[in-house]
């Protein structure tokens, strides 16, 4: 099973009282089935979510992944500063990239 797909309810959780049968995340209190066991559940500020992406992240980037997607982006990066910067004809579309 993915990270992705995985359903994740290890969240710090509490009732969220009153007539409500479900608990909520006690980090940025969104409710169970909002959250439905994924990550993008949380809100986007929440401390859980935060930490558990870096967890994640470290994850990934002990089977190399990260790295590798960091080397493809920055690669893409640099050519596009580069062809914007140098090759780019006067008068054409910029950032327009025939491969
Ligand atoms: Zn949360």
């Amino acid at each position: 099973m993915s990270d992705e797909t995985k359903y994740y309810d290890d969240y710090p959780s509490e009732p969220i009282g009153g007539k409500n049968p479900y608990c909520r995340c006690s980090s940025c209190g969104r409710s169970a089935p909002e959250i439905n066991g994924s990550i993008e559940g949380h809100l986007e500020d929440c401390p859980w979510r935060i930490q558990k992406k870096k967890e994640l992240d470290i994850k990934r980037n002990k089977m190399g992944e990260t790295r590798k997607q960091e080397f493809i982006d920055r690669y893409i990066v640099t050519f596009l500063a580069t062809w914007t910067a140098s090759d780019a004809p006067l008068g054409k579309p910029r950032g327009f990239i025939q491969l």
